[in-house]
């Protein structure tokens, strides 16, 4: 959907896969952009705002991505980490069958995780039949630079978050950013690709979560 001045786009609704509801993000987000006045600050930047000028914006609900996390400006895809409880184990294994991963054996002392492998996506909390696995943190891991086009690349990640809020100030930090410090007729993608992330940081306040990785 093509908003004032940039483009949300999301994962199907109500997805029984889905990690995180991002249904409060979109709706935060939408608000923040539009408080931006990205339209009259492009027009400022570029003779004619084109398409491919807009910002671009996916949000997911879980690491599968459908909405194209990977391939846009900013992607944010929610994750859920499983813990393994203190409930009695089964031995089912339908935790190890639904890991597309293979994250998830049965040793002789009870399921074990991989958390190496593991990406978060919490399929195998949904087959647990007695709550053995258990919904852990959940958060948003967020992306940047991704595009098609002419040279097409993927998105980086930039780190992983707890809260909506967080995931929203981010991306308004990075976007702010680019309409302060990105040169007249420099496009966003241009721009992120030159980015230090650590410069985000140091002009916004951002909290990083060094903890699980984030770098911004
Ligand atoms: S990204 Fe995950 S939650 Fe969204 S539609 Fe795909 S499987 Fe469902
Ligand atoms: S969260 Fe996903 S990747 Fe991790 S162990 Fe469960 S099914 Fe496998
Ligand atoms: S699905 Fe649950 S009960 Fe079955 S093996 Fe996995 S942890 Fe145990």
């Amino acid at each position: 959907m093509r908003q004032n001045g940039f483009q949300i786009e999301h994962c199907r609704p109500n997805c029984p896969r889905s990690a995180c509801d991002w249904h409060n993000l979109l709706t935060m987000l939408t608000q923040k952009l539009t408080e931006l006045n990205l339209q009259q600050a492009l027009t400022a930047k570029f003779d004619s705002v084109q398409f491919h000028h807009l910002p671009k914006i996916s949000l997911a609900g879980c690491p599968n991505g459908c909405s194209l996390p990977d391939i846009k400006d900013f992607g944010v895809s929610g994750y859920v980490v499983p813990q393994i409880t203190d409930i009695p184990c089964s031995g089912c294994e339908a935790c190890a069958r639904a890991c597309l991963e293979a994250a998830i054996s049965k040793k002789s002392q009870g399921i074990v995780l991989n958390t190496a492998r593991c990406i978060s996506c919490g399929d195998c909390l949904r087959v647990c039949p007695t709550g053995t696995l258990s919904a852990g943190e959940r958060g948003w891991t967020i992306r940047y630079g991704g595009r098609v086009g002419r040279h097409p690349q993927f998105a980086k990640v930039a780190g992983q978050v707890l809260t909506d809020e967080e995931a929203v100030s981010w991306i308004c930090a990075a976007l702010q950013c680019y309409l302060e410090q990105g040169q007249p007729q420099e496009r966003l993608t241009h721009f992120l690709n030159s980015l230090e992330l650590s410069r985000v940081k140091s002009e916004s306040g951002q909290n990083a979560r060094e903890s699980r990785g984030a770098i911004f």
